[in-house]
Parts: structure tokens; sequence; C-alpha cells
């Protein structure tokens, strides 16, 4: 058990940095005053935890990270409250995921229960950068990056586990709005027996390509298809997928092609406890394709920490567009992203016990 002994020490920022003005925020584009970083080796396993000055790494130029992306990461927010309360929504469940990603990737594992207290720390820490505004939130980064200097392709011996924090803006700036999607059936994300179920860089570095090319043709996305036959859907961008045909809300299963992405999860849930039927199956493009014309298909949106929910207005395959909805957002994409945002918020009823207080 010595080797999950985490004690952080606090050095504090001599000098802390301008707030950026809240209503330009974006996604990503500002860093908080601190970071929280730990290093394992073989020997001593998880140590030298400390809240430090935001900063720069000094690595070796061969760091294994930099020559076999050894690395994985978690994305999750802190939300403003009632009474200046700060709270986190289902944090134990990214830990989790870390944890299942760094068993794939040959990572050591973290102490989840000590990480998240230190995560807390760092955030409270943090608390005055929380933006207030609806929709608005801090946007909070695990990562772990191989950092022992070797070019041999192997696990590595060392490794850097750090916490940084954004101030990230509502992702529907000018409101809550479909999005066009373009449905990709030349690249793909991830294959069966691959790391499309693992929040690893690589997955995202090759993912430009396909979605710089959509975004070229006037789409906000990519709607990934399956590697092998190109039929059957995925994941649309960095979000989970739902589709509400016959009034059954389908999305397809967590197969090991996908993210199991808590969102989804939350949906599923919520979907449940309002009588919904649910169903997660294989769906094809062509299925799709079908009930938007026969009017079976009344809703489609993404699932994701990012945006919540991101309704989709119309998707763009081969030479043919497909509408949904009359390009509208549909009831229960609106439902699910206010009473998301609720309690998320501290605003509604938790009987999931999804919400943990910072503050
Ligand atoms: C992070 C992510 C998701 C969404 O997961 P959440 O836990 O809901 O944020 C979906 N797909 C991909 C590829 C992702 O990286």
């Amino acid at each position: 058990m010595l080797k999950n002994e985490l004690d952080v020490t606090l050095h504090r920022a001599e000098n802390l940095k301008e707030k950026p003005d809240q209503r330009q925020l974006g996604f990503g584009n500002y860093f908080t005053d601190h970071m929280l970083t730990m290093r394992w080796n073989k020997e001593q396993g998880w140590h030298d935890a400390k809240i430090e000055p935001y900063g720069n790494f000094s690595l070796d130029p061969a760091a294994m990270v930099l020559h076999y992306s050894q690395e994985i990461f978690e994305g999750l927010k802190a939300y403003c409250g009632a009474d200046d309360s700060v709270l986190l929504f289902r944090p134990m469940d990214n830990l989790n995921r870390f944890n299942d990603s760094a068993e794939r990737m040959c990572m050591p594992r973290i102490p989840t229960d000590k990480v998240l207290q230190a995560m807390k720390g760092l955030i409270y820490l943090e608390r005055d950068w929380i933006p207030q505004s609806q929709g608005a939130a801090l946007y909070i980064r695990p990562a772990m990056i191989a950092t022992e200097a070797a070019l041999g392709v192997r696990p590595a011996d060392e490794y850097i586990f750090f916490i940084i924090c954004s101030p990230v803006g509502a992702y529907y700036a000018e409101g809550f709005s479909p999005t066009r999607i373009y449905v990709e059936d030349e690249y793909v994300r991830a294959v069966q027996g691959g790391v499309g179920n693992v929040k690893t860089g690589g997955n995202y570095a090759a993912s430009i390509k396909a979605h710089t090319t959509s975004q070229q043709k006037g789409y906000t996305q990519v709607l990934w298809l399956d590697a092998v036959e190109r039929k059957y859907i995925e994941e649309v961008g960095t979000s989970n997928i739902f589709f509400m045909i016959n009034d059954e809300l389908v999305t397809p299963p967590l197969g090991g092609t996908i993210l199991p992405g808590i969102t989804r999860d939350t949906v599923l849930q919520l979907a449940a406890d309002w009588g919904i039927a649910t169903c997660e199956r294989r769906i094809t493009i062509d299925e799709v394709i079908a009930a938007a014309e026969d009017g079976s298909l009344t809703e489609a949106f993404g699932s994701g920490t990012a945006a919540v929910i991101s309704p989709i207005g119309e998707f763009g395959y081969k030479e043919n567009t497909i509408t949904v909805n009359k390009g509208k957002t549909g009831p229960l994409a609106q439902r699910l992203f206010d009473d998301i945002q609720c309690l998320q918020r501290g605003a509604a009823a938790d009987p999931h016990d999804w919400i943990v207080r910072v503050k």
C-alpha cells in the first residue's frame, strides 16, 4: 500500500494571472494558475505529488511519449452551483475510465480516491477561475505521459500524471442549435481490437484529417462508420450518438470501437427514468436514411462532456443530404440538454448520486 501513499504538497504561484474576459472564453484557450503533477517510476510507484504553478515540463527529446504516443487523458468539468458551491459531475467515472485506458496502454493505474481528493484540492484553489454564466464551466484535463528517455517500443518505466484546468465558455455561445454532420465513408476512427474505446491521443491525431476535410465542406463534425463495412454507425466527432426512431432511443453498443461516454450513460439512465424505451444495438447508416425518409426518425443528437447534447439537423452522406426533424432541435434533445445542465449545477434532484461537491 505504501506505493499508493499520496501526500500532495502545495507550491503557490507568486503572481496570479489576469483572468480572461468571461464572454470570450471559447474552449481550451486559457489555463489557470496551478496544476497538479505526480510522478511514477518502478521503484517508488506514484510519488512527488504536488500542486504547483502552471508551467512547462522539461522532457528529454527521447521521452517515449514523443515517439510512440503512450499517453491517455480525461475530460470533465467543475460547475458553479447555487450559494457559491462548486460541483463535479460523476468524476469517479472519469477516473475509473482513466484506469481502464491505463490498462490498455500498459501504463500504471492511478489511486482514484486519492487523485479525486487532490483534484478537488486543485479545483478549490482555482475556484475564482470557474465561470459563472450558464453553460460555462472549468474544464478539467487529467492526463498521463510516458517520460522515460528510451527508443524501445515497450511500456515506459517513468510517467508523469498531471491535471490542468481551463475556463471554457458555453459550447453553444449563439444558442442551442442543430449541427450539420458529414458521414465519413473513407477514413475510419477505430477497429475491433484497437484502441477506439480508450481516451488516448493517437485516436485524435488520426481523426484530424477527416475532421478538417469535413469542415472545409461546411460541416461541423464527422460521423464515423465501422472500419470493416463502412456501414454501421459508431460515433460523431468526439461524442457518442443517439437516434430517436419509432419512439425508441437507439445508440450503438459499446463493442470496443467507441468511447464509453459518461454523458452517453447519463442519457440512457435519464431516458429510462423518464419511461422512454432505450436500445443499445448496431444501426446502419442506411437504416437511418430510410427512417428519415419514412418519418420514423424524429431526432438525432450527440452526447459528450464538452457540448453535453448536440442536436443534429442534417447528415451529408455521399451525394445526399438527410434532414432530421426539419433541421430543428427535437424535444428530447432539448429536455436532456436542460435537465443535465440543471443536474450539473445542483439545481435538480440527484437520485443517482452523480454530484460530488468540491465546496
Ligand atoms: C470523451 C469522448 C466521448 C464522450 O465521453 P464523455 O464521457 O461523455 O465526455 C465520446 N467519444 C469520444 C471519442 C471521446 O473522446
